[in-house]
């Protein structure tokens, strides 16, 4: 190499990724990770797989940034509530950013060509490229020899010879390479991202249809992690925790405007109501906690409401919770 090159890869912590920083390395590149954070992807694993790799990792939060996306992704959603190319194109952005602020040479990523169908096929892979602004400094070491060379390759700060050609979904050519690595361990490949979780994706979806952009708060977003939520009216969500585990997060969460419902001579859930609006009805909730308790059915059951009002004590009779479920989400 003629002088110290240095490379920044979006570095999600799988397999893929750790490939790709390894590929580069091997070339004499000074390689840094960088792993974007919301409420619906952590860093845990990307430091994990840096650390076994001993690769520099910067972590950065850009929900503030992100929020947009779950509202009118440019490219639309995937199964789910997941705007993959959009996120994909937001994470190339700003990671653009942090490499030109911080003298990087280029960017790359651990895509494979064809790996997954929506966002990873070549339309989309060149697509992201061209419109993330750093297409001729964004590469993708697992399947260079498949694109069109980049910059950083016509300029001799990469070997291009030394780049790969995998493509599809097979994973027969990286479990090759992470022997001759020496990877024992790294993480499985699908999973991580909350918003291609279909449970999560159906609160998120209710969410965003009934809480316009600005006043989503990251707190909804970390409400939708807990519990069972009903949608009882257009203004009304209730969160009905499942277990202690629940109950304690939930309590955690509480914001001043919402409306909390305690049971008071049974075990029950701790059931919250985010932003009740003063006129709200809510003896449906307070039926729903009731119903929730450990309560005999029919029962009355004494429970706190607390709320803009102060405290007060209601009752509610113990029913059925099946006539609950066509409003669970
Ligand atoms: S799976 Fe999640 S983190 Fe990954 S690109 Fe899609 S939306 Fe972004």
């Amino acid at each position: 190499m003629m002088k110290n090159v240095k490379a920044l890869g979006l570095f999600s912590g799988g397999l893929d990724s750790m490939l790709a920083a390894l590929v580069l390395r091997e070339q004499g590149i000074q390689v840094t990770g960088l792993v974007w954070v919301t409420p619906f992807f952590t860093s845990e694993k990307a430091e994990e797989s840096a650390a076994a790799i001993e690769l520099p990792l910067i972590i950065e939060d850009f929900t503030d940034r992100y929020l947009h996306l779950l509202y009118e992704p440019p490219h639309g959603f995937g199964k789910w509530m997941n705007p993959c190319v959009d996120c994909h194109l937001l994470m190339l952005r700003e990671a653009g950013k942090i490499m030109e602020a911080a003298g990087f040479d280029f960017l790359f990523t651990g895509e494979v060509v064809g790996q997954r169908p929506f966002s990873q096929n070549k339309g989309s892979l060149n697509l992201i490229a061209k419109k993330s602004g750093y297409g001729d400094r964004l590469l993708r070491p697992l399947s260079a020899k498949l694109l069109k060379m980049i910059r950083p390759e016509q300029e001799g700060l990469v070997d291009r010879d030394r780049l790969l050609n995998i493509s599809g979904r097979g994973r027969k050519r990286q479990m090759e390479l992470a022997a001759r690595y020496g990877l024992t361990s790294y993480p499985v490949p699908a999973g991580g991202c909350l918003l291609t979780n279909p449970g999560f994706s159906a609160r998120l979806r209710d969410l965003v249809q009934h809480l316009p952009q600005a006043e989503l708060r990251r707190r909804d977003l970390e409400l939708l992690k807990w519990g069972r939520h009903f949608r009882l009216s257009p203004s009304l969500k209730v969160i009905v925790g499942r277990d202690e585990r629940d109950n304690e997060a939930l309590e955690r969460l509480i914001r001043p405007g919402d409306a909390v419902l305690r049971t008071l001579d049974y075990p029950g859930p701790l059931v919250v109501i985010p932003q009740a609006p003063p006129e709200a009805d809510l003896t449906t909730a307070v039926v729903l906690c009731a119903s929730y308790s450990s309560a005999p059915l029919g029962e009355p059951v004494d429970l706190t409401l607390a709320g803009r009002a102060g405290e007060t004590i209601i009752t509610g009779q113990r029913g059925p919770r099946e006539v609950f479920q066509e409003m669970l989400l």
